[in-house]
């Protein structure tokens, strides 16, 4: 390898999105990824015919900073319902976005998620954020989601039955102690767009930023062990160097590359995902369906199949169940088995356990108090989800960012 001008370390989709920027604007890059592929959190595998996403994730389609480095027309992103259906003590209720789906302004009004004043607050909500940017977001006052929610006049009902089962699922918490800016980003996102899935998995996304870099760009099988002023020493015991090392990898694997940092600690929420094959979907359409019950094991459940072909073999649908928190216990199939029985009856009992993945680094924590410094040290350019929101629009913003500082660094540099 020749000697370049930057090295990232991590090829998850802040590296990626760094990468390209630096390189469309003339940068002599080396990418470097411990694993045998980049994508890092946004990973699919093929699993007898299956396209199983390593935990279930979603593509918001109104993400700006993704929508513009991405091209999101050869994803063939496949979009869910603007709605949710949710399972309460047996009992099935929908509830849809009724802007994008006035057709249910009736029933929506009348279902039992809610007060008729909790549905006029929401619309009040989405108005009120329609005309708030994401920077006027990040400047806000920053409370927990749920005093947020209470402060906003909701009902204790519907914040218990609908925001902690739905903003649970997207937090990877149901306490809603995340940070009330994270919420603003995420409601925002969903009442502009559409929760989406690639048609042929989460991990195009990664391929194709990847795809777009320069030849010999992308190292991947490449861990780093450790950083030593402008030298980056691999696990292999390989020395490389550049003007400018960017760590595009979470607080907690930087802290242990150039252990001078001293970041605060990283805490990470977790999330346990179950996939089944069955021989006919469930649920039938494109839709997320949640459990309204506060003490379920289940989050929330969806059908990727049922937005995408590809994601099962002909004839066969792929069920993806997701458990907030790591859930190791010996009968958690059982368990989750015997709660959607009491969803969808008989049917159960025909589904086969594909995976279970435990995913314990999913989503760094975002309370109001928590804070990781971009610029925890002179020379150290740091990036990722921790910096911005845990999103791939966090990601991808961060590393774009963290490119623009070392092209402002440099120009200011040659003045
Ligand atoms: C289960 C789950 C559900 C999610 N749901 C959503 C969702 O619905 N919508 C959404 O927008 N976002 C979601 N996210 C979050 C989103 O996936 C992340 O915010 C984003 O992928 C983070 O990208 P990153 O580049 O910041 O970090 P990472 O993806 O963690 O990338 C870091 C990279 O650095 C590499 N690395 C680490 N240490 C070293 C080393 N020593 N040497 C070399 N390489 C190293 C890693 O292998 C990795 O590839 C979810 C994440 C998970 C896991």
């Amino acid at each position: 390898m020749s000697t370049p001008e930057v090295i990232i370390i991590g090829a998850g989709l802040s590296g990626l999105a760094c990468a390209l920027e630096l390189t469309k604007n003339g940068v002599n890059v080396h990418l470097l990824e411990q694993e045998d592929a980049p994508g890092g959190r946004v990973r699919t595998d093929l699993v007898e015919g299956f396209l199983l996403d390593r935990g279930f994730q979603v593509y918001l389609d109104a993400y700006p900073n993704a929508g513009q480095l991405l091209d999101l027309d050869s994803l063939k992103l496949q979009p869910f319902q603007p709605g949710a259906i949710i399972f309460e003590h047996g009992k099935r209720h929908r509830l849809m976005d009724v802007f994008r789906r006035p057709g249910y302004l009736i029933s929506s009004a009348f279902s039992p998620m809610g007060s008729i004043l909790d549905k006029i607050l929401v619309a009040k909500l989405r108005f009120s954020l329609k005309f708030a940017s994401l920077e006027v977001i990040q400047t806000r006052e920053d409370l927990t989601t749920n005093l947020y929610l209470k402060n906003f006049g909701l009902s204790k009902s519907m914040i218990d039955r609908f925001f902690r089962s739905f903003y649970g699922g997207i937090f990877l918490e149901n306490e809603l102690s995340t940070s009330s800016r994270m919420f603003e980003f995420t409601f925002k996102m969903f009442t502009e767009g559409s929760a989406t899935l690639p048609a042929k998995g989460m991990e195009e996304i990664p391929r194709q930023l990847a795809a777009r870099l320069p030849a010999g760009t992308l190292r991947c099988n490449t861990p780093v062990s450790r950083v030593d002023g402008s030298a980056v020493i691999l696990a292999s015991g390989e020395k490389l160097s550049a003007e400018q090392i960017i760590l595009a990898v979470p607080s907690d694997a930087a802290q242990k590359i150039l252990p001078a940092l001293a970041l605060p600690e990283l805490k990470w929420r977790s999330v346990t995902n179950c996939y089944f094959a069955a021989p006919s979907s469930p649920l039938n359409e494109a839709i997320i369906a949640l459990s309204g019950d506060p003490d379920s094991l289940v989050n929330n459940l969806s059908v990727p199949s049922d937005l995408s072909a590809d994601y099962a073999p002909k004839g066969q649908s792929l069920i993806s169940v997701s458990i907030l928190g790591i859930h190791g216990e010996t009968d958690l199939l059982a368990r989750v088995l015997a709660e959607l029985h009491t969803w969808f009856g008989e049917e159960v009992a025909a589904w086969r356990h594909l995976r279970t993945d435990l995913i314990a680094r999913a989503l760094p924590e975002q309370n109001p108090s928590t804070k990781q410094p971009a610029n925890a040290m002179e020379g150290v350019f740091l990036c990722g989800d921790q910096h911005s929101t845990s999103s791939i629009e966090g990601a991808i913003t961060s590393g774009l960012e963290t490119a623009r500082r070392f092209l402002d660094q440099r120009s200011t540099s040659e003045n």
